[in-house]
């Protein structure tokens, strides 16, 4: 079989805790309004979100019509009439600012695994916010490279997206690359189109209800030596 050499991390929820910066930014929204932040409004602020993304997907929204529609509806959930493009903005910014928080463990985990294998981030996003969140994280230096969405013009789970950072990398072997990513939509359907190994990390243990299948799955990052290293062997 052969080694993996180049392993490709999605960011958000995979080494980056998005939940908590989507918490922050919530809260300062509230804020702002001079409302308090009740623990239900986070979940119905996550069903409202969600629903609205899955609406992009059905081509039934434009991607700004969900960035301020998502928070018009919130708002009016609550009895509050809001201008979505502004709130918008204000959550955005909060999340670019605060939302660079690594789950426990993943630096160590990623400089280690640097000394061995070359690292990139694909990850789907608006560039300016992925690339200020990078930089506060730390995690920049381990990287030979950042592919994000808006720069490549395509997003995951799109082959393009993949054939666009496969051209990109030099000496790019699809055989010898591995995708690490939370997402089965996005980073293993990805990868299963395009011909890459996927690793599902999968924290929560959530049961995956599509045709596809990761090549692993783990619970926690530290795992994947495992995976490395019975490929070595
Ligand atoms: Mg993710």
């Amino acid at each position: 079989m052969d080694q993996y050499h180049t392993l490709l991390f999605d960011l958000d929820d995979t080494l980056l805790d998005f939940g908590r910066a989507e918490q922050t930014a919530l809260e300062k929204v509230l804020a702002h309004f001079e409302m308090e932040a009740a623990p239900e409004f986070f979940q119905l602020y996550r069903e409202i979100n969600k629903a609205h993304w899955e609406m992009l997907e059905r081509n039934e929204l434009t991607k700004d019509e969900v960035l301020s529609y998502r928070h018009e509806r919130f708002f009016e959930a609550l009895g509050k009439k809001v201008d979505g493009s502004k709130v918008d903005q204000l959550y955005r910014n909060t999340i670019a600012e605060h939302g660079h928080h690594l789950f426990d463990g993943t630096l160590d985990v990623i400089e280690e695994l640097s000394r061995t294998h070359r690292l990139f981030i694909i990850t789907n996003g608006v560039k300016a916010t992925q690339q200020k969140r990078l930089h506060r994280s730390g995690l920049l230096p381990y990287f030979s490279g950042v592919f994000i969405s808006e720069d490549t013009g395509y997003q995951k789970p799109m082959r393009a997206f993949f054939d666009y950072v496969a051209a990109r990398i030099e000496q790019f072997d699809r055989k010898s690359a591995l995708i690490i990513g939370d997402s089965l939509t996005s980073d293993i359907k990805g990868g299963h189109d395009s011909n890459i190994d996927t690793c599902w990390y999968n924290p929560l243990g959530k049961s995956n209800p599509f045709s596809f299948s990761p090549h692993y799955e783990i619970k926690q990052l530290n795992e994947i030596y495992s995976i490395l290293t019975s490929r070595n062997s």
